[in-house]
């Protein structure tokens, strides 16, 4: 139907020596130009650019993702690491002679403040003389990643990678459950060496960083690197406040009720993620058939999603199978060029997959959807504000659900909802981790394992590991990638999942009202930091006095629990 193909986009690597001069003549036509119209036409050409290697940077790390295993893959990943340092520092030349432009007031008022916003966030973040320093934190990011990759469990004879052998979390069958993580504890245990030194490593390079451009420690520099314009450290740190007094009671009240549905006594660690003695609902077909029913939700669900996922899929731009090699979560890149994302997930057969599937096929519908945002740099919003159409998307496909799980559809909800609740001290946990660990950057590895483990008591009192390995010496930490890839990337997803639980609360009252508000939503982009975005769609701020509160209170009311 000559809808785009994935197979068919290329980017090449881009040539520096020339890139180098293409850029100090941007400089120059800026610094000459007399009026906005012609820094803008100027800055419609360095955008032009930015798409390209964008869609370079995004090619390669796919690709890599899809393939660990694979050398050249391997190669380009690394090329692309040596030279995404430069890029920034380019880029960044531009931004510096932007913020400073005589002609900025007018400027601003063409493209937005946002713009100019995000890049005074990100100019202190980056000078050459951490050049090297950032072309190794991609060398040990990558090495978490294969060790990961690459992990080969054996369960009663068959071998499964990490993915694989979390469907076994969710088995009606309690001794192998609790076999299952016993293997998987044992190979964190015995990678904790390797763990621990790649993390070690992260930290002390971070924390150079931090130094080397002028910050006491991380903590800041992390803030700007996640473009955290309109909140700081102190707003967060009060939202895990109210997480801790509000979420954790009602998740000690969540745990009973799992306990006495299941007929144990306590849930233990290899419980967590199972609510049910028949064990969790499970889609009822495999990738194929899912994708199917997919297409049935999206169709009937409208607002453009329909279009969309066929263009999505017709394209083949989704790899949603666990294989051998092929490196663990879930995600979506775009290709800035084409105006298209692709959603990268592992399929374990569990009720995970529709939940990973419609969350990142939320991310994918907003970076369609606002592909006409004229610069790149609103093609996304911030991290925050992201996990909004994804989270929001999980709560909106709700009606559809028995397209997934037939009779069990209600089951699914249930769990989906208590799991959005219990996930919320689990998150904001994952985030006091790395506020306490970058401020004590030359903690030991046990004194990092102490500190996830002091948390675990604080934010998450039900959790008891057993006879575990390495989740009993508090090492639980270690298998969030996040905490590895992408740091302080989390607070972000216990906002956003305070705001998505609004969509929810307004979709049952009026699900065309949610549906347009989560549209007009998505169309927006990155043009405005989170508390505007959030705010337009009708949302009340996560950092509002009261808002986790209320919210909180009407989902109560909605779960199997006494109120
Ligand atoms: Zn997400």
């Amino acid at each position: 139907m000559g809808s785009i193909q994935f197979s068919e986009i290329e980017q090449a690597a881009p040539e520096m020596d020339q890139l180098r001069d293409q850029y100090s003549r941007f400089r120059e036509e800026l610094q000459a130009a007399q009026d906005e119209a012609t820094a803008v036409e100027v800055m419609n050409r360095w955008d032009a650019l930015r798409r390209e290697h964008g869609c370079w940077i995004s090619l390669t790390h796919l690709r890599f993702h899809q393939d660990t295993a694979n050398a050249e893959y391997k190669q380009a990943r690394e090329h692309c690491d040596q030279l995404t340092p430069q890029l920034t520092e380019l880029d960044i030349s531009i931004k510096r002679l932007l913020v400073n432009h005589p002609l900025r007031d007018k400027i601003e008022s063409r493209i937005g403040a946002q713009a100019f916003a995000l890049w005074e966030a990100e100019i202190p973040t980056y000078e050459p003389i951490i050049e090297e320093d950032m072309v190794k934190q991609s060398t040990l990011s990558a090495r978490y990643i294969e060790l990961l990759a690459a992990a080969s469990l054996e369960l009663r004879g068959e071998t499964l990678n990490l993915s694989g052998i979390a469907k076994y979390a969710e088995s009606p069958d309690r001794e192998l459950r609790h076999e299952a993580q016993l293997v998987r504890c044992s190979w964190f245990e015995e990678n904790q060496d390797q763990l621990d030194e790649i993390f070690d490593n992260l930290v002390s390079l971070r924390h150079g960083m931090a130094r080397k451009l002028g910050f006491d420690n991380y903590v800041e520099l992390g803030y700007l690197l996640m473009q955290r314009v309109d909140y700081g450290q102190d707003d967060v740190a009060r939202y895990r406040q109210s997480v801790k007094e509000l979420v954790t009671p009602l998740g000690v009240e969540l745990r009973k009720w799992q306990a006495a549905e299941l007929g144990i006594d306590k849930v233990m660690a290899w419980d967590l993620a199972v609510f049910f003695p028949e064990g969790n609902p499970l889609p009822e077909g495999d990738h194929d058939w899912m994708i199917g029913q997919a297409k049935e939700m999206f169709d009937e669900m409208g607002g453009g999603l329909d279009s969309f996922f066929r263009l999505l899929s017709d394209g083949g731009f989704m790899d949603l199978k666990t294989r051998e090699g092929k490196a663990g979560g879930g995600f979506c890149t775009s290709f800035e060029t084409v105006g298209m994302p692709f959603i990268y997930a592992n399929f374990n057969g569990t009720r995970g997959d529709v939940e990973v599937f419609t969350h990142e096929m939320g991310h994918a519908f907003q970076c369609y959807m606002s592909r006409k945002q004229p610069w790149v740099d609103y093609l996304w919003p911030t991290y925050e504000s992201c996990e909004i159409h994804s989270m929001g998307l999980e709560f909106l496909a709700w009606p559809y659900m028995e397209k997934f799980f037939g009779e069990r559809a209600e089951q699914f909800r249930q769990i989906h909802l208590a799991g959005a609740l219990l996930f919320l001290p689990y998150g904001v946990a994952v985030d006091h981790f790395q506020h306490l660990v970058y401020a004590q950057p030359n903690a030991s590895a046990a004194e990092r394992h102490a500190i996830w483990q002091e948390l675990e008591r604080e934010y998450l009192p039900w959790m008891d590991w057993g006879d575990l390995p390495h989740g009993s010496n508090g090492g639980r930490w270690q298998s969030q990638r996040h905490i590895y890839l992408s740091p302080f990337y989390y607070i972000d997803y216990t906002l956003a999942q305070t705001c998505a639980l609004q969509f929810w609360l307004r979709a049952r009252q009026d699900s065309q009202q949610a549906m347009d508000d989560y549209v007009a939503l998505c169309r927006r982009g990155g043009e405005a930091p989170f508390g505007e975005l959030a705010s337009s769609a009708g949302l009340v701020s996560p950092f509002q006095e009261g808002c986790l509160g209320d919210v909180i209170q009407q989902a109560r009311q909605a779960l199997p629990i006494s109120v």
